[in-house]
């Protein structure tokens, strides 16, 4: 039929608001997203009767599960175990794991969306999935840590596997969990299956430049931005949000590119630092006692200052990248931003711009990254890891570095390109959400009603 596509795409919305309640999270990735539709809609009259669009805002598989485990007193604690399969017309369902009191169904089926663009933009083969748990790691031993993530594999073994489903790290899962995780699933199934988790250690199957790659990436990526614009990174004055994984190694990259980043945070508040992040402190009040940014301010010295609560975007910069988490730059903090001169905003975190806010940049001709795109390196180097394991390969850390540069430049393009041929040049909202989407419906249609 003739029906407008805007018409069919906000019919879909209207029945994920319904089906769906209380997940907002997820509300507003799905309306993100079909928001962007409209002319890929257009363009392919066969999605019509396919029941594509129904189909790709529904998650093949979801699993919910109990987590029981003791603390170190001896107690009992009772966590919600999630696993949202969202889409394996590309490849495995492909993800990470999020251990945070706020993830609940809603947040996970968010991420695992999202994960469906990200993926199929990489061009590496992968579905997307998403998974996690309401646990705190926060102030918890390693022993504790280690029997919630044994308690937790135990269940989520029997979903998962190299072909299958391979989740990954995100927040509240690094190295440590992944090594716990890993090591349960091993003794359970008596095999060695590398490629059934990715972001392992390096002597175990991990791959090189696994741990850098979402920060890394997203600097990749913002400096493909402004090279478009005719500029690069040397000597621009660069915001961080966050302190994990994410924002310490784009911290790393911008550094390496010649630029002065200035700031970091967590829930406690921010750091300005006006001599530069001092990495190496960083890393140590990190990754190694993992303290907080606080911490890193009272040992920084006279350069430092620490403010409690507040805004780390009220902190004038030529760049932001917010890596910390959905929904940490809202509009008022964009109206800041671009009153401050913000050149590029670029998303380290999944989701962390309100639509709002994307809206207020994009208006103001900000080059801006969405995470679907910029933060992609992270998955993008965990596929590598699954073919260095298919291979029984250990690539170098230069060899690794120069594949991740690799995809984040053609991801770059694909996204410049695709939002040009659509007519929203320099849009690469637009241009991620439509040539993802474009992969992933191409690869439903050919595979038939599933
Ligand atoms: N959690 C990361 C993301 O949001 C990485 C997922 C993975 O490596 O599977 O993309």
């Amino acid at each position: 039929s003739a029906t407008a596509p805007q018409t069919v795409l906000e019919r879909i919305y209207g029945r994920v608001l319904v089906r769906d309640p209380g997940e907002p999270e997820f509300h507003q990735a799905v309306h993100e997203v079909l928001d962007s539709l409209g002319p890929a809609v257009a363009a392919r009259p066969e999605l019509a009767g396919s029941g594509l669009l129904e189909r790709i805002v529904e998650p093949e598989r979801q699993i919910v599960f109990r987590v029981p485990w003791t603390d170190d007193s001896g107690a009992v604690h009772v966590n919600r175990g999630f696993r949202v399969e969202f889409n394996s017309a590309l490849g495995p369902y492909k993800g990470g794991l999020r251990f945070h009191p706020t993830v609940n169904l809603g947040i996970v089926k968010f991420l695992g969306f999202e994960q469906i663009f990200k993926n199929a933009l990489t061009g590496l083969g992968i579905g997307g999935g998403k998974g996690g748990s309401d646990f705190d790691p926060r102030g918890r031993s390693d022993a504790e840590v280690m029997r919630f993530c044994q308690s937790f594999m135990t269940e989520l073994q029997r979903h998962i596997g190299a072909d299958t489903d391979v989740p990954a790290g995100d927040i509240g899962v690094g190295g440590r969990e992944i090594g716990f995780l890993f090591g349960q699933y091993r003794r359970i199934s008596n095999r060695w299956e590398a490629g059934v988790l990715t972001g392992k250690g390096q002597p175990w199957g991990g791959s090189a430049c696994r741990t850098e790659a979402t920060g890394y990436g997203n600097v990749l990526f913002t400096a493909e931005m402004l090279r478009k614009r005719g500029e690069d990174l040397d000597g621009q004055t660069v915001t961080v949000s966050g302190s994990g994984n994410v924002a310490i190694y784009s911290i790393e990259k911008a550094q390496q590119l010649g630029a002065n980043v200035i700031t970091v945070s967590d829930s406690g508040g921010y750091v300005v630092d006006e001599k530069g992040i001092d990495l190496d402190l960083l890393k140590q009040v990190k990754e190694v006692e993992r303290g907080r940014v606080s911490d890193y301010a009272e040992r920084r010295g006279a350069s430092a200052r620490f403010v409690r609560g507040g805004s780390v975007w009220d902190v004038p910069a030529d760049i932001a990248l917010p890596s910390a988490t959905q929904n940490e730059l809202d509009a008022q903090a964009a109206r800041v931003l671009v009153r401050n001169g913000v050149k590029a905003v670029s998303e380290g975190a999944n989701m962390p711009a309100t639509p709002e806010a994307v809206h207020v940049l994009q208006e103001a001709g900000v080059a801006f990254g969405p995470g679907k795109a910029a933060n992609a390196g992270g998955v993008a180097v965990s596929a590598l890891e699954m073919r260095q394991n298919a291979g029984r390969e250990m690539w170098t850390f230069p060899q690794a570095e120069a594949e991740l540069s690799g995809i984040m430049t053609r991801i770059h393009n694909t996204c410049d390109e695709t939002a040009e041929r659509y007519g929203a040049p320099g849009n690469y909202v637009i241009g991620a959400n439509i040539a993802g989407f474009e992969r992933v419906a191409e690869a439903m249609l050919a595979q038939g009603l599933i």
